[in-house]
């Protein structure tokens, strides 16, 4: 993966250890983390279960009793490095035979048993909807028993558990809006560990929003695999809502719904989405994003391949036309809005002709940043049981080179095309590179990097762009 702006999938993120303030509970748990932002906003679920049931959390895995290693499946290298990772815990587990190891996300789902029948790595296996059951799990396997639960479910959203939240820097937060996904992408392993689609109640949506503007969060990014498909109708799956009466089929609420009650009810904080999906974003999302000054002027939309043969053999549901037209809806109803991608290359049998057909789609869009990564075929996938992974890996990173190249060129011009404008900045913290300076993020969602002055994470400053690189607009507070 290559990503040009790394909040998304928080790169920096991958494998830190939660670590929350002391409840005084007896027992301590290490909960390490993987993969997109989903399974970080999880991990907050799995830590608040838990809190309640006697664990403290701890950065430091020899203090442990209980060590969890939440999950990523979507490439192949990510399972690789979590396999590592269990490798290590088990050498723990050799000297400290009492401690307790469990494997939870997409990769606990995808294998389910075989972690325990197999490579008798862990004593515990818990998919993506059985965190609830995570106590009486633990207590099996106090019992001296093995212990699985990896039953996908119709309903669960964990619309009533309050993460808890004191992993991150207190300034932005992510709240789950549904689960699981229907789309069957078909290179895509989410669908078989995440389960069919499901949306969360948007009342306890919003009161979990109100919460973090109690405690004086400032962003909110609202998490789905794909929002635009967000559909409340009173509970259960997406696909059954044609077998709904047409009275409860009236009062169902969609995602431009959604964000407009957000983003009324909470006008003191900012919102993001994430991910957007090309055959299912509306105008109206886009009508409603100008409609509320706190709705950011960002839309992460991936759009995998420019080519419609290789769109259709990945089961996308849309062509390369389609795809543009949605980019030209964007453009002309959010003039100023910043646009990011994801890219698959190498998918099977993509040619040269396709290849060159991303990069001019690329030409045509311009992104702000993207996310690009080479095809990596998964078990089980249509893809897998259907086409041939046969572009080498050679050719996968020659045309990764280019498409980055290519991105890196479109970011270094969309930024410059900002200096000597002012942009209004949400303050994250302490530029990484110097002490003396902060960073924040603009609404377009780029890094914008000033002087420390006298401001703080939190605040709000309008900076002048006075220069800039591929991935940080820099200036000066006015
Ligand atoms: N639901 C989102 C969507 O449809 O755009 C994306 C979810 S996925 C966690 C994030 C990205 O990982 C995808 O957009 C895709 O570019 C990439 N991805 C998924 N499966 C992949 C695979 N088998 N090989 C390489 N990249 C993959
Ligand atoms: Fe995977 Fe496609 Fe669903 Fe995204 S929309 S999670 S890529 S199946």
């Amino acid at each position: 993966m290559f990503g040009l702006n790394k909040k998304q999938l928080s790169e920096d993120k991958q494998g830190t250890a939660l670590k929350l303030k002391e409840n005084g509970n007896q027992r301590k748990l290490y909960l390490e983390s993987y993969g997109c932002q989903m399974n970080f906003s999880d991990s907050e679920i799995v830590a608040s279960v838990l809190e309640k049931n006697g664990f403290d959390t701890t950065p430091n895995i020899d203090d442990a009793d209980l060590v969890l290693i939440n999950t990523c499946s979507i490439r192949d290298k990510a399972e690789q490095k979590i396999r590592n990772r269990l490798k290590a815990f088990h050498s723990i587990k050799k000297q400290k035979p009492q401690l307790t190891i469990g494997i939870l996300g997409c990769m606990a789902e995808r294998l389910k048993s075989k972690f325990l029948e197999e490579e008798k790595l862990v004593d515990l296996v818990v998919g993506p909807d059985s965190y609830r059951d995570l106590p009486n799990l633990i207590k099996q396997v106090d019992d001296g028993r093995k212990a699985v639960n990896v039953i996908l479910s119709k309903e669960e959203t964990y619309a009533d558990i309050s993460p808890v939240r004191l992993g991150g820097n207190g300034i932005t937060s992510f709240v789950s809006i549904m689960r699981g996904c229907d789309n069957m992408c078909t290179f895509c392993v989410v669908p078989f560990t995440r389960g069919r689609e499901r949306s969360r109640n948007p009342k306890s949506i919003i009161s979990e929003v109100k919460k973090l503007v109690e405690n004086n969060y400032k962003e909110v990014t609202l998490l789905g695999q794909n929002v635009d498909s967000y559909l409340w109708c009173g509970g259960g799956l997406k696909k059954e809502f044609n077998n709904l009466s047409k009275e409860e089929q009236g009062k169902s609420v969609n995602f431009a719904q959604l964000l407009d009650l957000v983003a009324s009810n909470c006008p003191k904080i900012r919102i993001r989405f994430s991910t957007s999906h090309p055959k299912d974003m509306t105008d109206d999302v886009l009508h409603t994003m100008t409609k509320h000054q706190n709705i950011c002027k960002y839309i992460h939309l991936p759009v995998q391949s420019g080519s419609s043969r290789i769109l259709n053999l990945m089961n996308r549901g849309y062509s390369r036309e389609w795809y543009l037209n949605r980019i030209n809806s964007i453009r002309k109803i959010i003039p100023n809005c910043g646009i990011s991608m994801d890219i698959i290359t190498g998918f099977c049998t993509e040619s040269k002709k396709d290849h060159k057909e991303t990069l001019s789609l690329m030409e045509k869009v311009k992104y702000n940043f993207g996310y690009m990564f080479k095809y990596s075929e998964r078990p089980n996938t249509l893809a897998q049981r259907k086409l041939k992974d046969n572009v080498s890996d050679k050719i996968k990173s020659k045309r990764l080179t280019e498409i980055i190249n290519l991105q890196q060129s479109h970011s270094f011009e969309r930024n410059q095309q900002e200096i000597g404008e002012v942009h209004n900045v949400l303050i994250e913290g302490v530029s990484k590179k110097s002490k003396n300076k902060l960073f924040g993020r603009n609404t377009q969602n780029t890094v914008v990097v000033f002087p420390k002055e006298t401001y703080k994470p939190g605040d709000y400053v309008n900076v002048l762009v006075e220069s800039c690189t591929t991935a940080t607009l820099i200036g000066t507070t006015i």
